[in-house]
């Protein structure tokens, strides 16, 4: 897959405001937030998007999951919040590293934008 600026991040070629890492994963403060928390995590193994995920990747998307579970704690959204995986053009998906979006600290609409 082609480089994007998440790849940077992993290899702290950029900087971000990370807020968790481990062997398989990162999650750092998105530059643009939506909501007063907004937390983007990424696998370290540069899957471009969801529709592109394979068998082999089940493991790694549950670890996401739960990364995304933990880092919410992490961080005090104890009132709830939003995961959200933007997926291809009509997903509005922009950068093509596979992530997920914790959103978090206000009341949430449905149906999104
Ligand atoms: P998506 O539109 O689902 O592909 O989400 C990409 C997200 O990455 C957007 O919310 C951007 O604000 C965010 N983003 C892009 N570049 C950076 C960066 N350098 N550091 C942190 N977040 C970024």
């Amino acid at each position: 897959m082609s480089e994007t600026i998440f790849s940077k991040i992993i290899r702290r070629e950029i900087p971000a405001d990370i807020v968790y890492e481990d062997d398989l994963a990162i999650a750092f403060k998105d530059i643009a937030p939506q909501a007063p928390v907004h937390i983007i995590i990424i696998p370290k193994k540069p899957i471009p998007q969801i529709a592109a995920a394979e068998t082999e990747d089940e493991a790694l998307l549950g670890h996401l999951l739960l990364t995304a579970k933990k880092v919410a704690a992490q961080v005090g959204l104890t009132n709830g919040y939003r995961l959200v995986i933007n997926n291809g053009s009509d997903g509005g998906q922009t950068v093509y590293h596979l992530h997920l979006h914790i959103l978090g600290g206000r009341q949430m609409e449905w149906p999104p934008g």
